[in-house]
């Protein structure tokens, strides 16, 4: 089984805890209007890697993961090459590597289910708190993403859910308590983090000739997103997980 891959990062230090050797995969089947990887959309490119030549590169770095880095498999979206992804995992957990997936929460759920046997933290973006905006900006359904976010409940994997502010897009306190409340849901959920909206993959666009759907919109500030961090701390620090 080989993964098309669109590229490696090897010292990433966003992406999960720790210092980590993250793993672009190539496809995906959203549009999200803020996507700073357009060119990590087409399926059917990407350069093909077994699990093998993957891990003889992770190796080379695996000295620099320290006691809580590791390897995070981002994209593009890794679930639709669920196949390539468990069978890195299991791999990795054979040798004690630390795993996150970090995902749109789409794709299909038997799928999902094999890559969650062997991570040990899921990422997940929840893009917009309502179908509607799902829809409109993301072309997927919410649907999907809970019934994912539910399957990493029961199957008891430590759970972030990352949100993008877009001012005047995602950054109103109603649209922050939605994002909270939903994510309170799950008695797995470590983290709740708010990323800052940026501009960088604009280049991006222009080099593939497609519109940036937001290209009218303000980066937010990293300051921006202080006072709705705190919102969200505390409504989550006033829900009790059962
Ligand atoms: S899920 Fe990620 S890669 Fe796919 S369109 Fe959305 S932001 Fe881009």
């Amino acid at each position: 089984m080989k993964g098309r891959i669109h590229s490696f990062q090897s010292l990433g230090a966003v992406d999960g805890p720790g210092i980590r050797y993250v793993i672009f995969m190539q496809g995906c089947t959203l549009r999200c209007a803020y996507c700073h990887n357009p060119d990590t959309w087409n399926t059917k490119t990407g350069e093909e890697y077994s699990v093998d030549e993957v891990l003889a590169k992770i190796m080379r770095y695996k000295p620099y993961f320290g006691a809580n880095g590791g390897v995070t498999v981002s994209g593009g979206e890794p679930l639709l090459q669920w196949e390539f992804v468990s069978g890195l995992f299991r791999r990795l957990h054979e040798i004690g590597v630390h795993t996150a997936l970090d995902t749109a929460g789409i794709g299909n759920l038997a799928g999902a289910r094999e890559v969650l046997l062997h991570t040990d933290l899921v990422l997940c973006d929840l893009k917009f708190s309502t179908e509607a905006d799902y829809l409109h900006y993301c072309k997927g359904s919410i649907n999907t993403v809970i019934s994912f976010l539910k399957l990493t409940e029961t199957m008891d994997v430590p759970l972030w859910i990352r949100h993008v502010i877009v001012p005047k897009l995602t950054d109103s306190e109603e649209n922050i308590l939605r994002i909270s409340s939903i994510s309170a849901q799950f008695s797995n959920l470590q983290k709740l983090q708010l990323l800052p909206f940026k501009k960088m993959c604009l280049s991006k666009y222009n080099a593939l000739g497609i519109n940036f759907p937001l290209g009218n919109y303000d980066e937010c500030p990293d300051s921006g997103i202080e006072k709705l961090s705190k919102l969200a701390e505390d409504y989550l620090a006033n829900c009790i997980f059962e």
